[in-house]
């Protein structure tokens, strides 16, 4: 199965934007192990502003876009140094792809990315994508990672993507301040009323939220790929979610 995983901030790093060891070594030899399996896996991550404002001693998320992007240079090698260290322990070769909205767009520039990544799985490399912070200004961004997953997702022609997160998956209500709402495990359609149960979570260095996830499930299943939302902080999950076990909330291909 050809799976994109993206795993967000939240997952990735501490509130203070230090990496979270725990998470990142469970997500790289889950991701290893379904690799070795047999899996074509490309990996969508986020992370480098987070781990920037962490590496630089910055007291949050930078609001000015020269320091964001001077964070998200920091933070994109610091996150590729520690990929390609952990990923190494299991022999397996990464590979780092940087894209703008604007590269999206283009249809050659988009063309030219879809024969990259083909070519790095058909040499078993397993490539990591995140937008370039450090030239993406608001006009030409993507803008958050949940968008890019599945932009990544449909130009690979991906059977799966999974969205790790800090929260479990959709759920009827607020789950912070409801305490009846419960988790949908399925997702047949994304109806208007769906899509009314977004919310506006994020957390503070995060971008995206549900709106963003609901797009993404939209985007996905139209073209034929099944979306799973889950929490990160168990990566080891992605086995049942890739065996199709009930896990999170997954949103069912269109056809
Ligand atoms: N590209 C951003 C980063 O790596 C994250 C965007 C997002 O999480 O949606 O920090």
């Amino acid at each position: 199965m050809r799976i994109v995983v993206k795993v967000g901030t939240s997952t990735l790093a501490y509130a203070t934007g230090r990496l979270n060891i725990r998470h990142v070594e469970e997500l790289v030899k889950t991701l290893s192990d379904l690799k070795n399996a047999g899996h074509e896996l490309i990996l969508v991550s986020s992370g480098a502003i987070g781990m920037g404002v962490g590496k630089l001693n910055l007291p949050g998320k930078p609001s000015d876009m020269p320091t964001k992007q001077a964070a998200a240079a920091v933070g994109q090698c610091e996150l590729m140094y520690t990929y390609d260290r952990l990923f190494s322990q299991f022999n397996h070769t990464v590979a780092q792809l940087l894209l703008t909205g604007e590269d999206i767009d283009h249809e050659d520039r988009r063309h030219n990315f879809e024969n990259t990544l083909r070519r790095l799985l058909e040499l078993g490399v397993l490539p990591i994508v995140n937008e370039n912070d450090t030239v993406a200004t608001a006009e030409i961004s993507v803008g958050d990672n949940d968008t890019l997953g599945a932009v990544v997702a449909c130009s690979a022609q991906a059977e799966l993507l999974v969205l790790l997160s800090d929260i479990e998956g959709l759920y009827t209500a607020d789950p912070h301040r409801n305490p009846d709402a419960s988790l949908i495990p399925v997702v047949k359609e994304i109806t208007p009323e769906i899509l009314s149960l977004a919310g506006c979570a994020g957390s503070a260095l995060a971008t995206g939220g549900m709106t963003t996830k609901l797009r993404a499930a939209q985007m996905a299943t139209e073209k034929g790929c099944d979306m799973v939302i889950a929490n990160g902080a168990r990566p080891e999950v992605l086995y049942a979610i890739v065996a199709g076990q009930p896990v999170g909330t997954r949103f069912v291909a269109r056809h």
